[in-house]
């Protein structure tokens, strides 16, 4: 994808603030943040979205989530507890089609969401 913001960032194309990177994912603070700590997961392969997702991306799914929490284990939020948000199509707020995970942390966050 040449024109994909996350495919560029996973590229080192575009700089990010990474706290985690591996063969696979890519975790980096967000740029407009909504927590004390609010990091990004992506799986370094294009997807757009969720709506996406096939039987073949099983182990990628989980893998994000794996990675996430070892990430938030490694920022300090695993005993004060966090949240993960993937955001997906329009109603979903989701404004950058590369699939990714939102990581938030650091306060008590709000439920339900608005
Ligand atoms: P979405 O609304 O698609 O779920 O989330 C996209 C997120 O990406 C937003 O929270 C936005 O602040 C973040 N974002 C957009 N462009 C960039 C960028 O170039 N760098 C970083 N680090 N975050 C970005
Ligand atoms: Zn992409």
């Amino acid at each position: 994808m040449n024109d994909c913001i996350f495919c560029k960032i996973a590229a080192g194309e575009i700089p990010c603030d990474e706290v985690y990177g591996d063969a696979e994912f890519l975790a980096f603070r967000d740029l407009n943040p909504q927590a004390p700590t609010h990091v990004l997961v992506i799986p370094r392969r294009h997807v757009s979205a969720l709506t996406d997702l096939t039987e073949a991306d099983t182990v990628m799914a989980g893998g994000l989530q794996v990675v996430a929490a070892k990430v938030a284990a490694q920022l300090g939020l695993a005993e004060s507890g966090y949240r993960f948000v993937i955001n997906c199509g329009d109603d979903g707020c989701q404004t950058v089609p590369h699939l990714h995970l939102h990581l938030l942390g650091g306060r008590a966050l709000g439920w339900p969401p608005g």
